[in-house]
C-alpha cells in the first residue's frame, strides 16, 4: 500500500489536520514485475542470434570498408552501427534482469578515474561528431571501484548529454575530489528536465514524454542502472537541471 499524507490548512495558513490517501499498489507492482520478467526472457533469447549477427557484420564491414562499391561499403557500415545499438539495448535489458535477481556483482580494483573518463570521452567522440566535449580534471584521482561498471555509468551520462542536447552544443565534464569523495559531473546545454520529471528520471523504465523527447529513442533504463551501480559503491548520483537551459548530472563515490 502506498500512503500520501498532506497537511490541511485553514484560511490563515495554520495546519488544522492531515489528509491521508492510501492506494493498493500490489497490482501495479505485479504488472511491473511481469513486464520485467518478459523483457528479461525476450532479451535472453535475442542475445545469441544478435551476437552472431554482430560478429558476421563486423567481419563483412572490415572486408568491405575499401570496396569499390560505395553503396555496399556504406550499407555495411550502417548495419554495423545498428547491430551495435541492438547489442547495447539487449545488454541493458539483461543487466536490469540480473540486477533484479541479485546477479550483478561489484568487482573493485584501484584505477585512475580521470583516465577512465578521458578514455570514455575518446570512445564517445569516435561515434559522435555533433558535439564538443570538454574535460577538466584536478589531476590524478585514484579510486577503488568497479572500473567497467563506472565506465558504463560515464558512457550513459555522456550519451544522454548528446541525445538530449542539440547538435553543435558543448558538453563539459569535470572530475574533482570533494570531502574525501571523487566527484564527476557531466553538464550539457540541452533541453533540460522539468521539475515534475526530475524526481523520476532514475526510476526503472521512466522516460520524459513531451514533444521534444518523443522522437528520441530509449527505454528508460540507463539512469536506473547507473543509479544502482553508484549506490552499490556507497555513492550518490543526482541531477540539477533547468528546462530549456541544460542539465548537469553528478555522481560521487568514495576514494577508497
Ligand atoms: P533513455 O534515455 O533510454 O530514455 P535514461 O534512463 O538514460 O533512459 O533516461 C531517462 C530519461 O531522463 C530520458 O528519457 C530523458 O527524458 C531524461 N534525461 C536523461 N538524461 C537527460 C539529459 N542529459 N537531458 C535531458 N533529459 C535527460
Amino acid at each position: 500500500v502506498s500512503v500520501t499524507v498532506s497537511p490541511l490548512f485553514d484560511p490563515q495558513g495554520n495546519i488544522i489536520g492531515l489528509s491521508k490517501i492510501a492506494r493498493d499498489i500490489t497490482e501495479r507492482k505485479l504488472e511491473e514485475n511481469r513486464k520485467s520478467d518478459f523483457i528479461g526472457m525476450a532479451s535472453h533469447e535475442l542475445k545469441t542470434p544478435v551476437t552472431s549477427l554482430a560478429a558476421i557484420i563486423q567481419v563483412a564491414n572490415a572486408k568491405l570498408k575499401h570496396s569499390d562499391d560505395p553503396f555496399l561499403a556504406s550499407a555495411m557500415d550502417k548495419a554495423h552501427k545498428q547491430v551495435k545499438r541492438m547489442t547495447s539495448m539487449i545488454n541493458g535489458f539483461l543487466n536490469v534482469s540480473r540486477l533484479e535477481s541479485g546477479k550483478i556483482y561489484i568487482d573493485k580494483q584501484a584505477f585512475n578515474l580521470d583516465e577512465l573518463i578521458a578514455e570514455t570521452i575518446s570512445e564517445t567522440v569516435l561515434t559522435v561528431s555533433s558535439h564538443r566535449i570538454n574535460f577538466e580534471s584536478a589531476g590524478p584521482v585514484q579510486v577503488y571501484a568497479d572500473q567497467e561498471k563506472i565506465g558504463s555509468v560515464l558512457s550513459n551520462l555522456l550519451s544522454n548529454a548528446v541525445k538530449y542536447s542539440p547538435k553543435g552544443k558543448v558538453i563539459d565534464v569535470q572530475c574533482r575530489v570533494m570531502d574525501g569523495q571523487a566527484q564527476v559531473s557531466v553538464q550539457d546545454e540541452g533541453m533540460g528536465i522539468k521539475p515534475g520529471d526530475i524526481g523520476h528520471v532514475f526510476d526503472r523504465y521512466y522516460r520524459v514524454n513531451n514533444p521534444h523527447t518523443q522522437h528520441i529513442s530509449g527505454f528508460g533504463i540507463g539512469l536506473y542502472l547507473s543509479a544502482e551501480i553508484i549506490h552499490r559503491h556507497d555513492g550518490r548520483i543526482w541531477v540539477e537541471s533547468a528546462s530549456g537551459v541544460g542539465s548537469a548530472f553528478y555522481f560521487s563515490i568514495p576514494l577508497t
